[in-house]
């Protein structure tokens, strides 16, 4: 008898579980749009040159694999700051982030979620419907509640702005609102930057917490600062926020796992140690909570969680980033990357436009952003993709 016998079979990963469905597929016309991952015009996945260069000159220099601390490496935890905010941000000047690498941008987010668990207890985060499906995991393992607000609107196939907005401000006072920095996963609909501006009003009008998922920085537009302009504007009217980062998809390091998680924090003294008092209304009711949200607080969390994070992924980021002219060469990558894949759109677009002559408007396909599109196709029309074109 197995004392584990009473455990039930877990349901398949949903994205994971496309995967899958594609390799069991033997057609050879087999296209599988189910994980997002870059693949080059063959169809292949892509190792950038920079990559390349920063690892030979790793090797060159013979680093050893000695444990990293437990908030991860200084060069890569400075660069990965100055790259989201850029250096010249007041933010970085006066050293009000506080750093701490992370495993990609899954574990730093979970990583913010312990955080919250721990220091806002009873603090709900918002997320937008649809996001991307391991939010709500990351947030239900933490044991941090979740509710959904207005985002996808399908008769317009875009943004329900006003939807957003109300449910944000209907939320109770000084919830976190997670915000895809660009790109927004599964849509590709972003807030236009005026839009952005009113969602800031509202946040900061209900005294919430913004809390950033930024995974695609530089590889919606093809461009770093454009990309960064959402978290940007907010940092720039002095709000304290919470930014999850990923190097998966714009280094092309998605198995290296390396991320970071900065709290963006209204004194110096805080990011680097982490307590104050803060106030939060509760309707009438208000009361100081202790706000705990340093540096010294994620390495108490991480610690316990994986002790310390990997080296080999840090290292090519703070090389990459670090470097001039690497940097210049990654930039030139990311601008291809970024371009084909909106050439894939116009592609898509044309061709359907020509081809369909049913009178549906197509122009989301170029609308969207990044490598996510949401096509409003219904259960059966997708089906028929699968099972008649072999596209999972
Ligand atoms: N957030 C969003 C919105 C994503 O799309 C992804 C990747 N699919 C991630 C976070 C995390 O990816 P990773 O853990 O590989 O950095």
């Amino acid at each position: 008898v197995s004392r584990f016998g009473d455990m039930t079979m877990a349901p398949p990963d949903p994205i994971l579980g496309v995967s899958e469905a594609f390799r069991a597929d033997t057609h050879e016309m087999k296209l599988n749009l189910g994980v997002g991952a870059y693949r080059t015009e063959d169809l292949q996945p892509y190792v950038l040159n920079v990559v390349k260069k920063a690892e030979n000159l790793m090797l060159e220099r013979g680093e050893n694999k000695e444990y990293l601390p437990i908030e991860g490496l200084a060069a890569f935890n400075k660069v990965t700051a100055e790259l989201l905010l850029g250096v010249q941000n007041d933010v970085i000047q006066q050293q009000r982030v506080a750093t701490v690498q992370g495993l990609s941008g899954t574990g730093s987010l979970r990583l913010a979620a312990a955080l919250i668990e721990r220091y806002f207890p009873g603090s709900k985060v918002l997320i937008s419907s649809p996001t991307w499906g391991n939010h709500k995991n990351i947030f239900n393992d933490a044991r941090v509640p979740w509710s959904e607000y207005r985002y996808y609107d399908p008769r317009t196939v875009g943004l329900d702005f006003h939807g957003m907005i109300s449910d944000i401000k209907a939320a109770p006072e000084g919830s976190f609102v997670l915000l895809h920095g660009c790109a927004h996963n599964p849509t590709g609909i972003d807030p236009t930057p005026e839009q952005w501006e009113s969602i800031a009003d509202v946040i900061q009008e209900k005294n919430h917490i913004p809390f950033f998922d930024v995974a695609y920085q530089g590889f919606a537009s093809g461009s770093l600062d454009t990309d960064a302009s959402s978290v940007r504007l907010f940092a720039a009217r002095g709000m304290e926020l919470l930014v999850a980062q990923s190097y998966s998809k714009n280094l092309g390091l998605y198995a290296e796992r390396i991320g970071a998680i900065n709290v963006v924090c209204s004194s110096s003294d805080i990011a680097q140690r982490g307590a104050r008092g803060r106030r939060v209304f509760y309707g009438d009711d208000a009361r100081i909570v202790e706000m705990k949200v340093g540096k010294s607080q994620l390495k108490r969390l991480a610690r316990p969680m994986y002790s310390n994070p990997p080296i080999h992924g840090a290292r090519i980021v703070a090389n990459v980033v670090g470097n001039p002219e690497l940097f210049n060469e990654w930039k030139e990558e990311m601008e291809l990357m970024a371009g084909r894949i909106k050439s894939v759109r116009k592609k898509l677009y044309d061709s359907l436009s020509a081809k369909d002559n049913s009178g549906k408007d197509w122009s989301f396909v170029l609308k969207q952003i990044g490598m996510f599109s949401f096509t409003g196709l219904n259960d059966a029309q997708s089906e028929n993709m699968t099972n008649k074109w072999h596209v999972t």
